[in-house]
């Protein structure tokens, strides 16, 4: 099997694996203050503070993942309503946000608050003044994520975070970032980029699944909608994940550890796999940019293209009858019939949009990988792309 899947999830850090399994014997609550608790709430504190400093300093809240965290901050907004009098607090977010803050904002606006969505360039980068001049005098949060879980572009969020700063003047306003496709992927401060909250997840970094944070600017907190035993300082009840917390902050210092020259490789492999792609016919680099060789305004571990009119399920189907692991749009998306948003964001049509398949690669992922993958695309897709032009099924497939 080629696992090409990464973003989604990623193989377990062997020292990952070990750290949660060593923690997991600390079976006390570490809210008991017995000495069996104290235990555990030290390795959950020492989980606490690697985390922090692997981030340059500020506060790490843990949750259950990323999802949660996104929520956390959105959710907070709707505490403002009573602030606001007579008026709906306001988010802005954009349209190739992951779904657990988009489709969130969604959510908060129907329960009250007020919410736009800015759309993204063709080259898949939010505007930064497109989002401040979203920014009205009852905006209270803006989040806007760092690297795209669909394409990999990498947001201009320093800049994002000025201008939407500056368009709300001297009111207070919550800049944060899902930085979830950066973390340990390419060098990430969240203090540094001028946001107050960024949101992160173990399993994309070869951490366990159901374990995430949000890292807050230092003094910063959070109202929470959600009551509870007031761990994570109130702002995340719930007996915490002690072994999930290790297991982070185990994955988190291997992979950053290896990062420069990880990276570099990745991005050696995304050049080789994008070149090969602009070379195929028929086929279309997201965002264009890319295929001439543009990967800075990308992460290396992202490459999405795709075969219009081919359906991206299609390719990500027949990948998988050859033992190669892809992805069409996001992993968390697939049991939702609408998966076109992030590439309609882009200004491509829905027929554009449907076809685009994610290939994701990690630190173990080879050129053998990508060249298997290459061959895949090249010996296995003509007929059915002749077929998907032509609006029937290929002889032996469904198209
Ligand atoms: N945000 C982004 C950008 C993601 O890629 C994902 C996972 O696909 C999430 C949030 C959700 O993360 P989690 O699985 O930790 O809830």
């Amino acid at each position: 099997m080629i696992y090409l899947d990464w973003a989604a999830s990623a193989p377990s850090e062997p020292a990952a694996l070990s750290a949660a399994a060593e923690a997991a014997a600390l079976h006390a609550n570490p809210s008991s203050p017995h000495p069996a608790g104290r235990a555990a709430a030290a390795a959950l504190e020492d989980a606490r503070r690697r985390l922090g400093a692997l981030l340059g300093g500020g506060r790490v809240v843990f949750t259950s993942g990323a999802t949660e965290s996104n929520s956390l901050v959105l959710l907070s907004v709707l505490d403002r309503t009573r602030e606001a009098a007579g008026r709906r607090p306001g988010v802005v977010v954009s349209g190739i946000e992951h779904s657990s803050v988009h489709d969130q904002a969604e959510r908060i606006a129907a329960l009250g608050a007020a919410c736009r969505v800015v759309r993204a360039g063709s080259d898949g980068r939010v505007r930064p003044d497109e989002v401040a001049a979203a920014v009205d005098r009852d905006t209270v949060a803006v989040s806007i994520m760092l690297v795209n879980n669909e394409t990999g572009v990498v947001q201009p969020v320093a800049e994002i975070a000025r201008a939407a700063r500056s368009a709300a003047g001297q009111r207070r306003l919550i800049v944060h970032t899902d930085a979830v496709q950066a973390f340990a992927k390419i060098p990430l401060e969240p203090g540094s980029l001028g946001v107050d909250a960024a949101s992160l997840s173990a399993h994309k970094i070869g951490g366990p699944r159901g374990i995430g944070a949000l890292w807050l600017r230092g003094g910063m907190a959070l109202p929470v909608l959600a009551a509870g035993g007031g761990q994570e300082r109130g702002m995340r009840p719930g007996t915490e994940n002690v072994a999930g917390a290790a297991g982070f902050a185990a994955a988190a210092e291997a992979r950053l550890a290896r990062l420069v020259a990880d990276a570099a490789r990745a991005r050696d492999l995304a050049a080789r796999l994008s070149r090969s792609l602009a070379a195929l016919p028929g086929a279309r680099l997201f965002p264009a940019a890319r295929a001439d060789g543009e990967t800075d305004l990308c992460s290396p571990w992202i490459v999405c293209f795709g075969f219009p009119p081919l359906p991206g399920e299609v390719v990500v189907r027949l990948a998988g009858e050859r033992g190669i692991c892809i992805a069409s749009g996001s992993a968390c998306s697939s049991h939702k019939r609408i998966r076109t948003r992030v590439l309609e964001a882009m200004g491509h049509d829905r027929r554009t949009a449907l076809s685009a398949v994610r290939v994701s690669t990690g630190p173990s992922t080879s050129e053998a990988d990508i060249d298997a993958l290459l061959e895949f695309l090249r010996a296995d897709l003509a007929p059915h792309m002749a077929a998907a032009a032509g609006g029937s099924p290929p002889r032996g497939g469904r198209g």
